[in-house]
């Protein structure tokens, strides 16, 4: 589904990622682990076409997105591809339900909709009672399932999370970790999550591991 192969990266003359080969399949929770500055982030955002490589190619489902023009990119990336990270990054002055509908209202969806659907989402991961409240009247937990509501509002086929649950006590980390799974199972989702906690890691089908921006195998 995702697929990449010989991905370089380079910042100046640094270089962050050294021929990385890495393919994720549909369905599939892949976890991504390893030391700071191991290039875990760079690696998802290049999987995730936030970032250009400087070398190799991303397919999503056979198609080169490295190569797709900046438009077609943003396209592609607004309804196949979720993002969720540390922070979650909602927007403060809108309400839950608002920073859930962003996505859609980007890719230009139906107002009301979208509106139904997110609504169907935030009560799935059960915070309809929380809808109307904006993200500093929430707890960490609320914010950041907040933030997966949005990243599924699209119906994207891969999410990418980096440190999704690095902010969270362990209590709340591994409720959104057992989150990925029920969604997985009952959407067909895949995920990609980079993460510092072995445990969680372990939960995932494959587990992976970086060092000095490679794979150790
Ligand atoms: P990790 O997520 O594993 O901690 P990162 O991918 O964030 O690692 O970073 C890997 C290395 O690349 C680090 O040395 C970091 O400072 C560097 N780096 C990341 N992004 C940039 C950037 N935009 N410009 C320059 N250097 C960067
Ligand atoms: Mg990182």
């Amino acid at each position: 589904m995702i697929k990449a192969e010989g991905i370089y990266k380079r910042f100046g003359d640094l270089d962050v990622l050294n021929g990385i080969d890495i393919e994720i399949a549909s369905s599939e929770i892949v976890s991504i682990t390893g030391p700071s500055g191991a290039g875990k982030s760079t690696l998802l955002q290049i999987l995730g076409s936030l970032e250009k490589p400087t070398k190799g190619k991303v397919y999503l489902n056979d198609i080169e997105i490295s190569a797709l023009s900046k438009s077609k990119l943003a396209q592609t990336r607004n309804e196949e591809i979720g993002f969720i990270f540390q922070f979650h990054h909602l927007l403060p002055e809108f309400n839950a339900l608002e920073n859930v509908c962003i996505p859609a209202f980007i890719g230009k969806k139906a107002k009301k909709r979208t509106e139904e659907r997110a609504m169907g989402l935030l009560k799935r991961l059960g915070l309809s009672d929380r809808a109307l409240h904006k993200p500093n009247e929430l707890s960490g937990g609320e914010q950041q399932r907040v933030a997966v509501a949005r990243a599924l509002i699209n119906d994207p086929k891969v999410i990418f999370a980096d440190e999704p649950s690095g902010n969270l006590d362990s209590e709340n980390a591994l409720q959104l970790h057992e989150l990925f799974i029920d969604l997985r199972n009952e959407f067909g989702k895949s995920f990609v999550i980079v993460t510092h906690n072995t445990e969680l890691a372990s939960m995932s089908d494959r587990q992976l591991q970086m060092k000095d921006g490679l794979l150790l195998s």
